[in-house]
């Protein structure tokens, strides 16, 4: 579709929004309900910022209890940016794609250090910060300062493919959404009709009623104004490439538990999950299957695929190897077969009664959760 059409239709589409949104905005702890906006209160940029990149690849539903449990232990960015990494990673343990809660650490720390603590404004100046990419910095600059800027995450995507039938394959496709998401964004600085509410009323259209599957077209507000729905064909949007398969990686876990302890290791800064708190494992990565070899030498029990995982480029099946042999010294130096991966050295006892506290990234979680229900030492 030429961008003359869509700048034709849009005008109608905005309206319909705006005015859905006033009635149906969905109650979220970092927002300002829609009667407070167009008084002209903007929500904490410090509230939008952290959600915005809680919600990178994770659903509204997980984020709200991260998102409590993180304002009440930070109340602040400054709060945050004098927490211990270790902390906040074990914090967000559970949500997965742990280089955001570095980059949330480092970005506080920024902010701090560089900008008396102050988020910036503009887009442009949001971009400078780590870990916030383009739609980070467009939703910061729009829901927490009111600037107009064009906000285009997963769900406006599925919504704005669909109201103008873009057929264009994503990637590429994503050009044309974004300018058809340009036209869209209603330009006044009033409040009630800002860039910050309109992405807000779209996002929660896209997700509670422009679904991926089985889309409510019934009750949508801009059902008239739809392309996908007058084809009806509104599930082919966005129109996304031919799927790769992903590979499959294997790899082992080591349970080494004395005295109802079990041993835990932080994973090296670099790399997948790094500086978690984890099992031993026999260094497993994206590209590569583990070797197989444990840390210490001794009697193991293997479990094969405990746990199925999957991460966004591949697969992994994951074996559990038990400790059977009693009397474990670990001194520093006792490890020197499993190489790479991490090694025992800053080893530490955890209870396994209580272990939820550990902060364990949910792969490990899942093999720890498997060990536990069967009560592997009895
Ligand atoms: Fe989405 Fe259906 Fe509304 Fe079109 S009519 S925008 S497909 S919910």
């Amino acid at each position: 579709m030429g961008v003359d059409k869509i700048t034709g239709k849009a005008q109608n589409i905005t309206a319909k929004i705006s005015a859905h949104y006033v009635d149906n905005a969905r109650n979220l702890p970092w927002r300002v309900p829609p009667e407070l906006s167009a008084a002209g209160r903007l929500p904490e940029p410090y509230h939008v910022w952290l959600s915005e990149v809680m919600l990178q690849q994770t659903t509204v539903a997980a984020v709200i209890a991260y998102f409590q449990k993180f304002t009440k232990r930070w109340p602040t960015v400054a709060d945050l940016a004098k927490a211990d990494e270790a902390d906040v990673l074990a914090a967000w343990a559970g949500l997965g794609y742990y280089a955001r809660a570095r980059n949330l650490h480092k970005c506080a720390r920024y902010v701090c250090n560089n900008l008396s603590g102050i988020f910036p404004s503009e887009e442009k100046e949001l971009l400078k910060l780590p870990g916030i990419g383009a739609y980070t910095a467009a939703a910061i600059a729009a829901i927490a300062f009111g600037q107009r800027a064009v906000v285009v995450d997963a769900n406006i995507e599925r919504l704005v493919a669909r109201l103008f039938a873009i057929d264009t394959p994503l990637p590429k496709g994503k050009a044309d959404i974004r300018i058809a998401m340009d036209a869209l964004t209603p330009d006044a600085r009033t409040p009630r009709d800002s860039a910050g509410d309109f992405a807000q009323a779209c996002m929660d259209i896209g997700a509670s009623i422009c679904s991926a599957k089985a889309p409510k077209c019934e009750i949508c507000p801009v059902q008239a104004h739809c392309a996908a729905y007058a084809k009806g064909d509104q599930e082919r949007y966005p129109v996304k490439p031919p799927k790769k398969a992903k590979p499959l990686r294997k790899g082992r876990f080591f349970w080494i538990e004395q005295d109802e302890k079990l041993l835990l290791v932080t994973r090296p800064a670099k790399g997948m999950l790094g500086s978690m708190r984890a099992l031993p494992d026999d260094g497993w990565a994206a590209g590569k299957d583990g070797h197989g070899q444990p840390p210490l030498d001794g009697n193991w029990q293997l479990h094969e695929n405990v746990v199925q995982h999957s991460f966004t480029h591949f697969s992994l099946e994951v074996d559990l190897a038990v400790y059977q042999t009693e009397k474990i010294v670990i001194n520093k130096g006792d490890n020197r077969k499993a190489e790479p991966g991490p090694q025992l050295d800053d080893a530490i006892w955890w209870p396994v009664n209580g272990i939820e506290d550990a902060g364990l990234p949910t792969l490990f979680a899942k093999a720890v959760d498997w060990a536990v229900k069967r009560k592997l030492k009895e």
